[in-house]
Protein backbone atom coordinates (compact mmCIF):
# COMPACT_ATOMS: atom_id res chain seq x y z
CA UNK A 1 0.00 0.00 0.00
CA UNK A 2 1.49 3.73 -0.53
CA UNK A 3 2.69 5.23 2.14
CA UNK A 4 3.35 8.52 3.21
CA UNK A 5 5.94 9.80 5.44
CA UNK A 6 7.31 13.33 7.47
CA UNK A 7 9.44 13.55 10.03
CA UNK A 8 10.77 15.41 12.91
CA UNK A 9 14.26 15.22 13.78
CA UNK A 10 15.50 15.96 16.69
CA UNK A 11 19.48 16.59 17.01
CA UNK A 12 21.27 17.82 20.04
CA UNK A 13 23.83 20.57 19.15
CA UNK A 14 26.48 18.27 21.29
CA UNK A 15 29.25 20.74 19.80
CA UNK A 16 28.07 24.28 20.06
CA UNK A 17 29.56 24.42 23.83
CA UNK A 18 27.23 25.33 26.14
CA UNK A 19 23.42 24.96 26.71
CA UNK A 20 21.28 27.08 24.47
CA UNK A 21 20.74 29.60 27.44
CA UNK A 22 23.19 29.25 30.05
CA UNK A 23 27.24 28.25 30.63
CA UNK A 24 26.29 24.62 31.65
CA UNK A 25 28.17 21.95 28.89
CA UNK A 26 26.23 21.16 25.70
CA UNK A 27 27.53 17.53 25.66
CA UNK A 28 26.87 15.99 29.84
CA UNK A 29 27.70 12.65 28.68
CA UNK A 30 29.50 10.94 31.78
CA UNK A 31 28.59 13.99 34.10
CA UNK A 32 27.57 12.34 38.16
CA UNK A 33 23.52 13.05 37.43
CA UNK A 34 22.27 17.11 38.63
CA UNK A 35 25.75 18.06 38.29
CA UNK A 36 25.54 20.05 34.88
CA UNK A 37 22.92 22.68 35.93
CA UNK A 38 22.38 25.96 36.75
CA UNK A 39 19.38 27.99 38.25
CA UNK A 40 18.51 29.23 34.37
CA UNK A 41 18.51 25.54 33.58
CA UNK A 42 16.53 23.93 36.44
CA UNK A 43 14.52 27.07 35.98
CA UNK A 44 14.59 28.66 39.49
CA UNK A 45 13.13 32.06 39.89
CA UNK A 46 14.09 35.25 38.56
CA UNK A 47 17.15 33.62 36.62
CA UNK A 48 17.00 35.01 33.00
CA UNK A 49 17.91 32.79 29.97
CA UNK A 50 21.05 34.27 27.53
CA UNK A 51 21.21 32.85 23.98
CA UNK A 52 24.29 31.10 23.10
CA UNK A 53 25.43 32.82 20.06
CA UNK A 54 26.95 29.29 18.55
CA UNK A 55 23.83 27.59 18.42
CA UNK A 56 22.27 30.13 16.43
CA UNK A 57 25.21 30.50 14.55
CA UNK A 58 25.24 26.77 14.17
CA UNK A 59 21.64 26.51 13.56
CA UNK A 60 22.03 29.56 10.80
CA UNK A 61 24.77 27.39 9.06
CA UNK A 62 21.91 24.21 9.02
CA UNK A 63 19.33 26.51 7.99
CA UNK A 64 21.95 27.63 4.50
CA UNK A 65 22.86 24.00 4.15
CA UNK A 66 18.93 22.91 3.54
CA UNK A 67 18.54 25.94 1.43
CA UNK A 68 16.04 27.31 3.44
CA UNK A 69 14.24 30.52 3.84
CA UNK A 70 16.02 32.59 6.55
CA UNK A 71 14.31 35.18 7.88
CA UNK A 72 15.72 38.49 9.55
CA UNK A 73 15.40 37.53 12.82
CA UNK A 74 14.23 35.34 15.17
CA UNK A 75 12.04 35.20 18.17
CA UNK A 76 11.65 32.54 20.38
CA UNK A 77 8.18 31.11 21.91
CA UNK A 78 7.49 29.25 25.00
CA UNK A 79 5.74 25.83 24.43
CA UNK A 80 3.15 25.09 27.57
CA UNK A 81 3.26 21.60 29.46
CA UNK A 82 3.56 19.84 32.43
CA UNK A 83 6.17 17.61 33.02
CA UNK A 84 9.05 16.38 36.12
CA UNK A 85 12.01 16.32 33.66
CA UNK A 86 10.79 20.17 32.44
CA UNK A 87 11.10 22.31 35.38
CA UNK A 88 10.05 25.64 34.21
CA UNK A 89 6.76 23.98 32.67
CA UNK A 90 7.62 25.52 29.57
CA UNK A 91 9.85 24.53 26.98
CA UNK A 92 11.34 27.29 24.86
CA UNK A 93 10.94 26.36 21.29
CA UNK A 94 10.29 28.34 18.01
CA UNK A 95 6.34 28.37 16.23
CA UNK A 96 5.59 29.51 13.58
CA UNK A 97 2.39 31.04 14.55
CA UNK A 98 1.61 33.34 17.49
CA UNK A 99 4.54 35.97 16.77
CA UNK A 100 6.95 33.81 17.02
CA UNK A 101 9.65 33.32 14.24
CA UNK A 102 11.44 30.19 12.98
CA UNK A 103 15.10 30.02 12.13
CA UNK A 104 13.90 28.25 8.84
CA UNK A 105 10.77 27.91 7.04
CA UNK A 106 10.83 26.24 3.74
CA UNK A 107 14.11 24.69 2.52
CA UNK A 108 14.61 21.14 0.97
CA UNK A 109 17.22 18.65 2.00
CA UNK A 110 18.75 16.62 -1.33
CA UNK A 111 19.91 13.40 0.07
CA UNK A 112 22.13 10.09 -1.49
CA UNK A 113 20.32 6.84 -1.36
CA UNK A 114 23.01 4.71 -1.72
CA UNK A 115 21.04 1.80 -2.82
CA UNK A 116 20.13 3.74 -6.17
CA UNK A 117 23.03 6.15 -6.13
CA UNK A 118 20.21 8.70 -6.80
CA UNK A 119 20.05 11.85 -5.42
CA UNK A 120 16.53 12.33 -4.00
CA UNK A 121 14.93 15.66 -2.23
CA UNK A 122 12.42 15.31 0.47
CA UNK A 123 11.18 19.49 1.35
CA UNK A 124 11.73 20.99 4.12
CA UNK A 125 8.95 22.60 6.83
CA UNK A 126 10.52 24.09 9.30
CA UNK A 127 13.35 24.20 11.47
CA UNK A 128 13.21 25.42 15.18
CA UNK A 129 15.66 25.94 17.77
CA UNK A 130 14.63 24.41 21.02
CA UNK A 131 16.41 23.29 24.76
CA UNK A 132 16.27 19.81 25.25
CA UNK A 133 14.01 18.65 28.32
CA UNK A 134 16.05 16.62 31.31
CA UNK A 135 15.40 13.11 31.79
CA UNK A 136 13.15 11.05 33.45
CA UNK A 137 14.47 7.44 34.66
CA UNK A 138 12.25 4.74 35.35
CA UNK A 139 13.00 2.11 38.24
CA UNK A 140 12.07 -1.43 37.10
CA UNK A 141 9.18 -1.56 34.90
CA UNK A 142 9.50 1.19 33.20
CA UNK A 143 7.16 4.03 32.20
CA UNK A 144 4.34 1.77 32.95
CA UNK A 145 4.46 0.05 35.86
CA UNK A 146 7.78 1.40 38.02
CA UNK A 147 6.75 2.95 41.28
CA UNK A 148 9.70 4.93 41.13
CA UNK A 149 11.06 7.60 38.51
CA UNK A 150 14.32 9.89 39.01
CA UNK A 151 15.35 13.25 37.07
CA UNK A 152 17.97 13.90 35.64
CA UNK A 153 18.56 17.67 34.53
CA UNK A 154 22.29 17.50 33.13
CA UNK A 155 20.51 17.29 29.49
CA UNK A 156 17.86 20.34 30.41
CA UNK A 157 18.68 22.90 28.15
CA UNK A 158 20.84 21.13 25.24
CA UNK A 159 20.41 23.14 22.16
CA UNK A 160 18.54 21.07 19.98
CA UNK A 161 17.46 21.55 16.28
CA UNK A 162 14.50 20.31 15.40
CA UNK A 163 14.00 19.80 11.55
CA UNK A 164 10.65 19.24 10.02
CA UNK A 165 10.03 17.67 6.73
CA UNK A 166 6.89 17.37 4.64
CA UNK A 167 5.92 14.15 3.96
CA UNK A 168 7.78 13.65 0.89
CA UNK A 169 9.01 10.40 1.93
CA UNK A 170 7.86 7.06 0.47
CA UNK A 171 8.87 4.51 1.87
CA UNK A 172 11.36 3.29 5.19
CA UNK A 173 14.39 3.28 3.58
CA UNK A 174 13.98 6.58 1.94
CA UNK A 175 13.17 8.06 5.57
CA UNK A 176 16.41 6.32 6.83
CA UNK A 177 18.51 7.67 4.51
CA UNK A 178 17.41 10.70 4.83
CA UNK A 179 17.96 11.15 8.32
CA UNK A 180 21.25 9.39 7.99
CA UNK A 181 21.94 12.17 5.15
CA UNK A 182 20.82 14.91 7.56
CA UNK A 183 23.20 14.16 10.09
CA UNK A 184 25.84 13.77 8.27
CA UNK A 185 25.57 17.40 7.22
CA UNK A 186 25.24 18.62 10.75
CA UNK A 187 28.34 16.12 11.48
CA UNK A 188 29.96 18.11 8.68
CA UNK A 189 28.87 21.89 9.81
CA UNK A 190 30.95 20.84 13.53
CA UNK A 191 27.08 21.43 15.14
CA UNK A 192 26.98 17.64 16.27
CA UNK A 193 28.42 13.97 16.83
CA UNK A 194 25.46 11.90 15.85
CA UNK A 195 27.27 8.79 17.10
CA UNK A 196 27.20 10.23 21.09
CA UNK A 197 24.26 8.31 22.62
CA UNK A 198 20.96 10.07 22.73
CA UNK A 199 22.49 12.74 20.35
CA UNK A 200 19.29 12.15 18.11
CA UNK A 201 15.30 11.14 18.54
CA UNK A 202 12.92 10.63 15.54
CA UNK A 203 9.70 11.26 15.60
CA UNK A 204 7.94 9.72 12.38
CA UNK A 205 4.38 10.49 10.94
CA UNK A 206 3.06 7.65 8.65
CA UNK A 207 0.15 7.21 7.35
CA UNK A 208 -1.30 4.80 4.13
CA UNK A 209 -3.47 5.44 1.33
CA UNK A 210 -7.21 5.77 2.97
CA UNK A 211 -5.82 6.52 6.50
CA UNK A 212 -5.08 9.38 8.78
CA UNK A 213 -1.45 10.02 9.98
CA UNK A 214 -0.16 8.44 13.19
CA UNK A 215 2.78 9.88 14.81
CA UNK A 216 5.52 7.30 15.96
CA UNK A 217 7.80 8.85 19.22
CA UNK A 218 10.85 7.85 20.39
CA UNK A 219 12.81 6.60 17.42
CA UNK A 220 16.57 6.54 18.60
CA UNK A 221 18.86 5.14 15.64
CA UNK A 222 18.46 5.33 11.75
CA UNK A 223 18.25 1.60 11.75
CA UNK A 224 15.12 1.76 14.22
CA UNK A 225 13.84 4.92 11.50
CA UNK A 226 13.14 2.19 8.88
CA UNK A 227 11.68 -1.17 11.73
CA UNK A 228 9.83 1.59 13.26
CA UNK A 229 8.24 3.19 9.71
CA UNK A 230 8.25 -0.84 8.02
CA UNK A 231 6.15 -1.82 11.29
CA UNK A 232 3.66 1.16 10.90
CA UNK A 233 3.04 0.72 7.21
CA UNK A 234 2.03 -2.82 7.86
CA UNK A 235 0.10 -2.24 10.79
CA UNK A 236 -1.71 0.61 8.97
CA UNK A 237 -2.05 -1.49 5.87
CA UNK A 238 -3.45 -4.93 7.45
CA UNK A 239 -6.29 -2.93 9.25
CA UNK A 240 -6.96 -0.94 5.88
CA UNK A 241 -7.22 -3.94 4.19
CA UNK A 242 -9.68 -5.94 6.83
CA UNK A 243 -11.94 -3.22 6.61
CA UNK A 244 -11.07 -1.02 9.41
CA UNK A 245 -10.08 2.64 9.85
CA UNK A 246 -7.05 4.14 11.21
CA UNK A 247 -7.24 6.32 13.47
CA UNK A 248 -5.21 9.86 14.03
CA UNK A 249 -3.03 8.73 17.00
CA UNK A 250 0.17 8.70 18.76
CA UNK A 251 2.38 5.62 19.27
CA UNK A 252 5.71 4.92 20.84
CA UNK A 253 8.11 2.58 19.40
CA UNK A 254 9.26 0.07 21.40
CA UNK A 255 12.75 -0.89 20.59
CA UNK A 256 13.01 -4.19 22.49
CA UNK A 257 10.28 -5.23 20.90
CA UNK A 258 10.31 -3.53 17.36
CA UNK A 259 6.61 -2.70 17.44
CA UNK A 260 4.77 0.65 17.92
CA UNK A 261 2.22 0.56 20.83
CA UNK A 262 -0.58 3.90 21.39
CA UNK A 263 0.18 6.47 23.55
CA UNK A 264 -2.07 8.92 23.76
CA UNK A 265 -4.72 10.86 21.44
CA UNK A 266 -2.71 13.70 19.56
CA UNK A 267 -2.70 16.15 21.64
CA UNK A 268 -3.99 20.04 19.73
CA UNK A 269 -1.54 22.70 19.17
CA UNK A 270 -3.51 25.07 21.07
CA UNK A 271 -3.22 23.14 24.24
CA UNK A 272 0.50 24.04 24.42
CA UNK A 273 -0.24 27.81 25.06
CA UNK A 274 2.36 29.18 22.78
CA UNK A 275 3.49 32.79 22.91
CA UNK A 276 6.42 34.78 22.63
CA UNK A 277 9.16 34.46 25.38
CA UNK A 278 8.94 38.04 27.17
CA UNK A 279 12.35 37.09 28.43
CA UNK A 280 14.75 36.94 25.17
CA UNK A 281 14.72 39.82 22.77
CA UNK A 282 14.43 39.11 18.97
CA UNK A 283 17.34 38.24 17.66
CA UNK A 284 18.78 39.82 14.32
CA UNK A 285 20.72 37.37 11.98
CA UNK A 286 22.18 39.78 9.59
CA UNK A 287 25.46 40.37 11.58
CA UNK A 288 25.85 36.49 11.87
CA UNK A 289 25.04 35.26 8.01
CA UNK A 290 28.65 35.72 6.77
CA UNK A 291 30.24 33.40 9.17
CA UNK A 292 27.35 30.69 9.02
CA UNK A 293 27.97 31.14 5.03
CA UNK A 294 31.18 30.23 5.28
CA UNK A 295 30.49 27.14 8.07
CA UNK A 296 27.68 26.06 5.69
CA UNK A 297 29.93 26.23 2.17
CA UNK A 298 33.24 24.96 3.12
CA UNK A 299 31.65 21.64 4.42
CA UNK A 300 29.20 20.22 2.74
CA UNK A 301 29.50 16.19 2.63
CA UNK A 302 27.80 16.45 -1.30
CA UNK A 303 30.16 18.75 -3.05
CA UNK A 304 33.65 16.97 -1.27
CA UNK A 305 31.71 13.74 -2.70
CA UNK A 306 31.70 15.24 -5.50
CA UNK A 307 35.37 16.22 -5.48
CA UNK A 308 36.43 12.32 -4.61
CA UNK A 309 34.46 11.33 -7.42
CA UNK A 310 36.07 13.69 -9.83
CA UNK A 311 39.44 12.77 -8.89
CA UNK A 312 38.61 9.43 -9.85
CA UNK A 313 38.11 7.36 -7.11
CA UNK A 314 34.94 4.69 -7.71
CA UNK A 315 31.73 6.09 -6.02
CA UNK A 316 31.31 3.32 -2.95
CA UNK A 317 34.67 3.94 -1.99
CA UNK A 318 34.53 8.10 -1.69
CA UNK A 319 30.88 7.28 -0.16
CA UNK A 320 32.96 5.54 2.83
CA UNK A 321 35.05 8.14 3.47
CA UNK A 322 32.45 11.06 3.20
CA UNK A 323 30.93 8.72 6.24
CA UNK A 324 34.01 9.02 8.39
CA UNK A 325 34.89 12.81 7.91
CA UNK A 326 38.78 12.54 9.13
CA UNK A 327 39.35 9.81 6.67
CA UNK A 328 38.21 12.00 4.14
CA UNK A 329 39.82 15.27 5.39
CA UNK A 330 43.34 12.79 5.33
CA UNK A 331 42.40 11.88 1.83
CA UNK A 332 41.67 14.79 0.26
CA UNK A 333 44.90 16.77 2.18
CA UNK A 334 47.10 13.91 0.82
CA UNK A 335 45.93 14.12 -2.78
CA UNK A 336 46.56 17.85 -2.60
CA UNK A 337 50.48 17.43 -1.41
CA UNK A 338 50.94 14.84 -4.36
CA UNK A 339 49.50 11.01 -3.38
CA UNK A 340 48.06 9.14 -5.94
CA UNK A 341 44.76 9.49 -6.29
CA UNK A 342 44.05 5.55 -6.46
CA UNK A 343 46.70 4.71 -4.04
CA UNK A 344 45.47 6.90 -2.09
CA UNK A 345 41.74 5.86 -1.83
CA UNK A 346 42.90 2.12 -1.74
CA UNK A 347 45.02 2.60 1.34
CA UNK A 348 42.44 4.80 3.54
CA UNK A 349 38.84 3.53 1.99
CA UNK A 350 40.01 0.22 2.33
CA UNK A 351 43.03 -1.79 3.55
CA UNK A 352 43.91 0.58 6.24
CA UNK A 353 40.28 1.20 7.37
CA UNK A 354 39.85 -2.64 7.52
CA UNK A 355 42.86 -2.79 9.69
CA UNK A 356 41.22 -0.23 12.18
CA UNK A 357 37.80 -2.43 11.90
CA UNK A 358 40.03 -5.27 13.06
CA UNK A 359 41.29 -3.49 16.28
CA UNK A 360 37.77 -1.72 17.07
CA UNK A 361 39.44 1.40 16.44
CA UNK A 362 36.70 4.38 15.79
CA UNK A 363 37.41 5.47 12.21
CA UNK A 364 35.58 9.06 13.17
CA UNK A 365 38.57 9.47 15.51
CA UNK A 366 41.20 11.82 13.68
CA UNK A 367 43.55 10.37 16.35
CA UNK A 368 43.16 6.90 14.42
CA UNK A 369 44.52 8.09 10.70
CA UNK A 370 47.98 8.62 10.08
CA UNK A 371 49.26 12.27 9.19
CA UNK A 372 48.67 13.41 4.71
CA UNK A 373 52.84 12.96 5.36
CA UNK A 374 52.69 9.42 5.52
CA UNK A 375 50.01 8.74 3.14
CA UNK A 376 52.03 10.81 0.85
CA UNK A 377 55.34 9.01 1.49
CA UNK A 378 53.54 5.36 0.87
CA UNK A 379 52.06 6.86 -2.56
CA UNK A 380 55.36 7.90 -3.45
CA UNK A 381 57.51 4.82 -2.48
CA UNK A 382 55.07 2.48 -4.59
CA UNK A 383 54.81 4.52 -7.29
CA UNK A 384 58.69 4.64 -7.52
CA UNK A 385 58.63 0.76 -7.32
CA UNK A 386 60.32 0.75 -3.86
CA UNK A 387 57.72 -1.29 -2.43
CA UNK A 388 54.44 -3.53 -3.73
CA UNK A 389 50.94 -2.28 -2.37
CA UNK A 390 50.91 -5.86 -1.05
CA UNK A 391 54.26 -5.18 0.90
CA UNK A 392 52.84 -1.98 2.36
CA UNK A 393 49.50 -3.55 3.11
CA UNK A 394 50.80 -6.66 5.05
CA UNK A 395 53.53 -4.82 7.17
CA UNK A 396 52.81 -0.97 7.24
CA UNK A 397 49.36 -0.82 7.35
CA UNK A 398 48.85 -3.22 10.92
CA UNK A 399 51.60 -1.50 12.03
CA UNK A 400 50.72 1.90 11.42
CA UNK A 401 47.00 0.79 12.64
CA UNK A 402 48.35 0.31 15.76
CA UNK A 403 50.47 3.63 16.33
CA UNK A 404 48.92 6.16 13.38
CA UNK A 405 51.75 8.34 15.11
CA UNK A 406 54.60 6.26 14.17
CA UNK A 407 57.66 7.00 12.12
CA UNK A 408 57.27 5.62 9.04
CA UNK A 409 61.07 5.03 8.47
CA UNK A 410 61.01 2.42 11.26
CA UNK A 411 57.85 0.77 9.90
CA UNK A 412 58.89 -0.19 6.48
CA UNK A 413 60.34 -3.18 5.60
CA UNK A 414 64.05 -3.52 4.66
CA UNK A 415 64.73 -3.31 1.38
CA UNK A 416 65.37 -6.89 -0.54
CA UNK A 417 68.92 -6.00 -1.70
CA UNK A 418 69.66 -4.80 1.40
CA UNK A 419 68.21 -7.72 3.68
CA UNK A 420 70.20 -10.16 1.12
CA UNK A 421 73.57 -8.64 2.43
CA UNK A 422 72.41 -9.02 6.11
CA UNK A 423 71.37 -12.34 5.99
CA UNK A 424 74.50 -13.23 4.37
CA UNK A 425 76.13 -11.46 7.08
CA UNK A 426 74.40 -13.69 9.65
CA UNK A 427 74.66 -16.64 7.84
CA UNK A 428 78.27 -16.42 7.62
CA UNK A 429 78.76 -15.73 11.47
CA UNK A 430 76.16 -18.02 13.36
CA UNK A 431 78.22 -21.40 11.51
CA UNK A 432 76.76 -23.14 14.58
CA UNK A 433 73.11 -22.46 14.37
CA UNK A 434 73.65 -23.28 10.00
CA UNK A 435 75.66 -26.62 11.11
CA UNK A 436 72.44 -26.96 12.76
CA UNK A 437 70.14 -26.45 10.85
CA UNK A 438 71.11 -28.55 8.22
CA UNK A 439 71.50 -31.31 9.93
CA UNK A 440 67.54 -31.07 10.70
CA UNK A 441 67.05 -28.78 14.25
CA UNK A 442 64.18 -27.05 12.92
CA UNK A 443 64.26 -24.55 16.01
CA UNK A 444 67.57 -23.13 14.26
CA UNK A 445 66.00 -21.53 12.25
CA UNK A 446 63.89 -19.25 14.50
CA UNK A 447 67.21 -18.53 16.04
CA UNK A 448 68.65 -17.65 12.61
CA UNK A 449 65.45 -15.17 11.68
CA UNK A 450 65.65 -13.82 15.22
CA UNK A 451 69.62 -12.80 14.65
CA UNK A 452 68.30 -11.30 11.58
CA UNK A 453 66.10 -9.22 12.94
CA UNK A 454 68.86 -8.04 15.65
CA UNK A 455 71.05 -7.67 13.24
CA UNK A 456 69.27 -5.37 10.77
CA UNK A 457 68.16 -3.12 13.42
CA UNK A 458 65.18 -1.07 14.69
CA UNK A 459 63.45 -1.58 11.00
CA UNK A 460 60.54 -3.61 10.93
CA UNK A 461 60.26 -6.73 8.63
CA UNK A 462 58.29 -9.45 7.89
CA UNK A 463 59.61 -12.69 9.64
CA UNK A 464 58.38 -15.18 7.37
CA UNK A 465 60.34 -13.64 4.10
CA UNK A 466 62.83 -13.69 6.25
CA UNK A 467 62.40 -17.32 7.38
CA UNK A 468 62.34 -17.74 3.43
CA UNK A 469 64.91 -16.08 2.39
CA UNK A 470 67.13 -18.39 4.83
CA UNK A 471 65.56 -21.19 3.90
CA UNK A 472 66.02 -20.42 0.07
CA UNK A 473 69.61 -19.78 0.52
CA UNK A 474 70.23 -22.89 2.82
CA UNK A 475 68.50 -25.57 0.93
CA UNK A 476 71.51 -24.55 -2.00
CA UNK A 477 74.33 -26.24 0.40
P1 LIG B 1 1.72 18.78 14.04
O1 LIG B 1 1.02 20.07 14.10
O2 LIG B 1 0.96 17.68 14.65
O3 LIG B 1 3.14 18.81 14.44
P2 LIG B 1 2.20 19.08 11.20
O4 LIG B 1 1.12 19.36 10.24
O5 LIG B 1 3.11 20.18 11.56
O6 LIG B 1 1.60 18.40 12.49
O7 LIG B 1 3.05 17.88 10.61
C1 LIG B 1 3.90 17.15 11.40
C2 LIG B 1 4.59 16.17 10.52
O8 LIG B 1 3.67 15.26 9.95
C3 LIG B 1 5.36 16.78 9.37
O9 LIG B 1 6.64 16.18 9.35
C4 LIG B 1 4.56 16.39 8.16
O10 LIG B 1 5.41 16.16 7.06
C5 LIG B 1 3.92 15.09 8.59
N1 LIG B 1 2.67 14.82 7.88
C6 LIG B 1 1.67 15.67 7.60
N2 LIG B 1 0.68 15.02 6.94
C7 LIG B 1 1.06 13.72 6.80
C8 LIG B 1 0.46 12.57 6.22
N3 LIG B 1 -0.74 12.58 5.66
N4 LIG B 1 1.17 11.41 6.28
C9 LIG B 1 2.38 11.36 6.87
N5 LIG B 1 2.95 12.42 7.42
C10 LIG B 1 2.33 13.60 7.41
MG1 LIG C 1 5.67 18.66 16.55
ZN1 LIG D 1 22.62 25.70 33.27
Amino acid sequence: MKAMIGLEIHVQMTEAGSKLFCDCKANYRGMEPNSNICPVCIGLPGALPVVNKRSVELALAASLAFNCHVPDYIVFTRKHYFYPDLPKNYQISMYERAGGVPICRGGKVRYLDIHSWEWKECRLRRINIEEDPGRTIYGEGGILRSSEAYVDYNRSGVPLLEIITEPDLKSAREARQLVEYVLLVLEYLGATNPRLEGAFRVDANVSVEGGERVEVKNIGSTLDVEKAINFEIMRQSAIISSGGKVERETRHWDAERGSTRPLRQKEQEEDYLYFPDPDLPAIALRDMLPKAKAIASSSDPAALFEKAISLGVQRELAWSMVTARPSLMLYLEAVERGADPQLAARIIAVDYKGELREREKDPHDPANWPSADTIVELSRLMKEGAYTYDAIKGIVLPKLAENPAADLKLLLPQRAENLEQVIEEVLKREERAVKDYLSGKAQALNYLVGAVIRAAGKRALDPRAIREAIERRLAKK
